[in-house]
């Protein structure tokens, strides 16, 4: 059993297997509805459908517009930008989620390169779906990814790990802490800012430091912002790799040479992409013994998500 909070996911309610296509159909993601479903709490969202539009129904295509790309049916020409903005307006009030899986190629849902038409041609090819721009627009350090990102191991990865930070921020802001405890949350999150962001972690330390001083309001306002910054931006290998150094460094003193000659080389080859970035945590946590052990125990950095879900296995391009 894995201790984890689960992350609230808002997801494109095709994705997960219901029949709310236009032509009556499903999208089933098998990664969301199958791999990631044990550990997460999905709210599933189908605009289209909440607008009142049923399955089977006619299809839906951006046009371009002075105002901006509406949302217009194909052959009857309805145009439906306001009912969807205004569904929009009311999900951004009351969405609390650590992230949101968005349908691909759809111009409600849509992420990225939406085709834009005007008459029959596509004029623009890099349009977003009109509910999924106001989503963004309103929640811009929201985690969000559309499936078919989420087949690349890295993107997939580099989500799964922000969802379950957010959800360990949600869980704790929503708790009775008090000052020491989001210094103590801080530090158990310090070896994974770093690799995301050093001058994020730098800053949301600089919050940290004013527990005491300032309303809880305010460091919650402003810790959750420097701290959702830092995962906003990718880990790069030469941040795990001076990670994985700095964790090294506080195991020395309990390490025999041959130990430590052994980690070196690991990190160098996780460096040089011969191995994944498993490899060097998981033998850094074996070895780790005395009071490393527990700072690494505690570390999110070393167990960002539940271990079956073994996102840590591709070896880096
Ligand atoms: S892409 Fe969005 S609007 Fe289309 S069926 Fe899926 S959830 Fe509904």
């Amino acid at each position: 059993m894995n201790s984890q909070v689960r992350p609230k996911v808002a997801v494109s309610s095709c994705l997960m297997g219901e029949p709310v296509r236009f032509n009556g159909g499903h999208s089933r993601d098998r990664f969301l509805s199958g791999e990631l479903d044990p550990y997460v709490d999905w709210v599933r969202i189908c605009p289209e459908m909440e607008i009142g539009l049923g399955s089977p129904r006619e299809t839906l295509r951006l046009e371009r517009s002075s105002r901006g790309p509406r949302l217009v049916t194909r052959k009857t020409r309805v145009d439906l930008t306001g009912r969807i903005t205004s569904l929009a307006a009311e999900r951004v009030r009351v969405l609390d989620v650590d992230g949101y899986v968005f349908k691909s190629k759809s111009p409600s849902c849509g992420v990225h390169g939406i085709p834009v038409y005007a008459g029959d041609t596509a004029v623009d090819r890099r349009g977003r779906g009109v509910f999924a721009a106001r989503i963004l627009d309103a929640f811009p350090l929201l985690p969000v990814e559309d499936e078919g990102r989420l087949n690349d191991a890295l993107l997939r990865e580099t989500f799964v790990e922000r969802i379950f930070a957010h959800a360990r921020l949600r869980a704790f802001l929503e708790s009775d802490w008090r000052a020491r405890d989001l210094v103590a949350f801080h530090s158990r999150h310090k070896m994974q800012m770093l690799a995301h962001d050093p001058a994020a972690y730098r800053e949301a330390g600089r919050v940290v430091a004013q527990a005491g001083v300032r309303s809880r309001e305010e460091l919650a306002a402003d810790y959750a912002h420097a701290f959702r910054t830092a995962f906003a931006r990718k880990a790069g290998i030469g941040r795990h790799v001076n990670v994985l150094h700095h964790c090294l460094g506080m195991m020395s003193d309990s390490l025999d040479q041959a130990r430590r000659a052994d980690l070196v080389e690991v990190i160098a080859s996780y460096q040089a992409g011969r191995v994944a970035l498993s490899v060097p945590a998981t033998l850094l946590r074996h070895h780790a013994r005395g009071e490393a052990a527990e700072y690494v125990r505690d570390q999110t950095y070393f167990s960002p998500y539940p271990e079956e879900l073994r996102l840590r296995n591709h070896v880096p391009a």
